[in-house]
């Protein structure tokens, strides 16, 4: 990381019981500041999760006090620690309760899931994916829906004219791309510049997004890509080709509600992202969607080279498995013929989604 990020935070130094307002720094360490001194310094390797509830995120360092505690609930700064702190999730000791809980999905899709680990992981993924049970994507699609609010916040943006231009795109992209269930989709108030799809076929479009966005064919474009990891349940492949079957038997004897599975599960699709071909797959999908409509994919391609810069010659980074934004746009581009319709909002409804995030007046 280039940048060094500071927040405002709490700390318990695990010797005493007094909280302590500090200051905190992310760069190529966590410097912890009381004023002018710093109190503490934590490399990025030894930062380890306690806990994520919507009151903040609480972190512990290994080589620190055992009790010490920093409490950081600024959004952007706990995205950065997801980013930057290789071993957040990692947990040395077994302190978690030893008593399996039981979870409460049925003992097929439990078998299901079994069975598979013995084909083989993560080989199996592609073959698993269409196996696991709807039930179990939509029970890991919340889990992780809820670490995506503690990440980026849990402000939907729903002002009344915004949504229904915003419900009339999703409608529109969903009859093109022959789905055959209706993902729920939704902006979410974020500055981060992004879209994702989470198992289970939720969708968040963020206002970020939108906000460097020109016209309705770029939004479109990258929601059709959304609904292309939904109708091809990506987010399930994902989790389960990098998450393996540690992944799995957390799910199934774990405990779901605390920080393990879910934890990890939020990590993986925070962090690790779809493969190239995953991808590759959402833009022909994104592609196909448009061109059912009469409009062009190239809108799209541009907006992610807006968003995203000229790839070529970075350094591997948050992008790293993606294919380059300029290839993606080129294969657009050469798949576009002429749009055959008017795009899909007209000028009022595009003015109206644009402003979904603000409220009236
Ligand atoms: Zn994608």
């Amino acid at each position: 990381m280039t940048d060094i990020l500071e927040t405002d935070a709490a700390f318990f130094d695990g010797l005493t019981n007094r909280k302590r307002s500090v200051r905190v720094k992310l760069g190529a360490s966590l410097d912890i500041f009381d004023g002018e001194r710093r109190i503490d310094s934590w490399t990025l390797d030894s930062i380890r999760l306690v806990d994520a509830k919507s009151s903040g995120m609480r972190l512990r360092a290994n080589g620190a006090s055992e009790l010490a505690r920093l409490i950081v609930d600024d959004p952007a700064f706990i995205d950065a620690i997801y980013r930057n702190c290789p071993q957040l999730l990692v947990e040395e000791h077994s302190h978690k309760s030893s008593t399996a809980r039981i979870v409460g999905w049925s003992l097929a899709a439990a078998a299901s899931v079994l069975g598979v680990i013995f084909f083989g992981l993560p080989l199996a993924a592609d073959r698993l994916a269409p196996l696991v049970p709807a039930a179990l994507d939509r029970r890991v699609g919340e889990m992780v829906d809820s670490q995506v609010k503690v990440v980026f916040g849990d402000k939907l943006c729903t002002e009344p004219d915004g949504k229904a231009a915003f419900l009339k795109l999703v409608r529109a992209l969903e009859r093109s791309g022959g789905l055959d269930q209706s993902p729920s989709a939704d902006v979410l108030q974020s500055k981060t510049a992004n879209a994702i799809a989470l198992p289970g076929g939720r969708v968040y479009l963020f206002e970020g997004l939108l906000d460097v966005a020109q016209t309705p064919d770029e939004i479109a474009g990258v929601l059709g890509h959304e609904l292309g990891h939904v109708h091809h349940r990506d987010g399930m492949r994902m989790l389960i080709e990098s998450g393996g079957s540690s992944f799995l038997f957390g799910l199934l004897f774990g405990d779901v509600t605390g920080s393990g599975a879910a934890m990890l599960a939020a990590r993986l699709m925070l962090n690790a992202r779809y493969t190239r071909e995953a991808e590759t797959r959402a833009d022909e999908f994104a592609i196909g969607v448009m061109h059912g409509l009469g409009r062009l994919s190239q809108p799209m391609g541009e907006l992610l080279v807006r968003v995203t810069g000229n790839q070529r010659g970075q350094s591997p980074g948050i992008l790293a498995s993606h294919p380059f934004s300029e290839d993606r746009l080129a294969r657009m581009k050469a798949a576009d013929k002429a749009a055959t319709a008017l795009p899909i909002l007209d000028d009022a409804e595009w003015k109206a989604l644009k402003a979904i995030c603000k409220p009236a007046g």
